[in-house]
């Protein structure tokens, strides 16, 4: 589904962090908002999702207006960095959750958790608790849960920061083959400009709640717009 954020703004108390930002999404595509720390991706991420309130501007989710509709009326998957999985409850259970909520039958959720686990290779890991997983483990169940819903937008906020290098690898590919298989619309947010370069159809950089640049990775490789973006992206004039 396309996203789209028309001038976006967004303050903490008397703190503008983010100042009449507009972005959009396009169905099917993976974005990234890419930027130092503090520059805002994930007050710009909280916001497509509901956990925080928008200050101005519109949010719409097709032709949805979903400005004002509170979190648990959208159809959002998230993944955080630490995955937050139900440490009391099974694999089977957490991906299930979502479902349960919603109140769908069993039939449908046991149908729904089998292919989404299939789909993210974890189907021989349903009975086991998140302590007893891998990094790399906990990861795919985050991402599972996070797609069973079928959401309009899978949004990941910094989902690889805590694992090491090798799973980072592994997981940055794994993370695209799954979101091009469902063609999910998805953003990824994340300060590392290879994660960036080498997941996303579109890197959006960001610098204190603006969005400075916005094109394909190649194309902000080749032209960066400022010296800014260049020396961000390791390729400094
Ligand atoms: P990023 O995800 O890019 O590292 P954030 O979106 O978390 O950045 O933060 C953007 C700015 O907003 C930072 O200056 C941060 O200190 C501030 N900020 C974020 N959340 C809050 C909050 N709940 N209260 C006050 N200031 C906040
Ligand atoms: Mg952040």
């Amino acid at each position: 589904m396309r996203i789209a954020l028309e001038n976006f703004t967004k303050k903490f108390g008397e703190t503008t962090v983010i100042d009449n930002m507009s972005l959009t999404i396009d169905s099917g595509e993976m974005l990234a908002l890419l930027g130092p720390s503090g520059c805002g991706k994930s007050t710009t991420l909280f916001a497509v999702c509901g956990i925080h309130r928008m200050d101005g501007g519109r949010l719409l989710f097709g032709e949805r207006d979903v400005t004002t509709v509170p979190s648990q009326q959208r159809n959002v998957g998230v993944v955080f960095q630490n995955y937050a999985l139900y440490p009391h409850m099974t694999v089977h259970e957490n991906i299930a959750f979502p479902l349960k909520v919603r109140r769908e039958n069993k039939a449908d959720i046991d149908r729904k958790v089998q292919e989404i686990a299939s789909l993210v290779q974890i189907g021989e890991l349903m009975a086991r608790r998140p302590v007893q997983l891998s990094g790399g483990q906990q990861q795919r169940v985050a991402l599972a849960r996070a797609l069973v819903r079928e959401p309009d937008i899978l949004l990941l906020d910094e989902p690889l920061a805590n694992l090491d290098a090798k799973l980072r690898l592994e997981m940055r590919s794994e993370i695209r083959r799954i979101q091009q298989e469902t063609g999910i619309t998805a953003v990824l947010v994340t300060h590392d400009q290879v994660e960036a370069m080498s997941m996303c159809d579109r890197i959006a950089i960001m610098k204190k709640g603006e969005i400075v640049q916005l094109s394909s990775p190649s194309e902000m490789y080749d032209n960066p717009s400022s010296d800014f973006v260049a020396g961000f992206l390791g390729n400094p004039p």
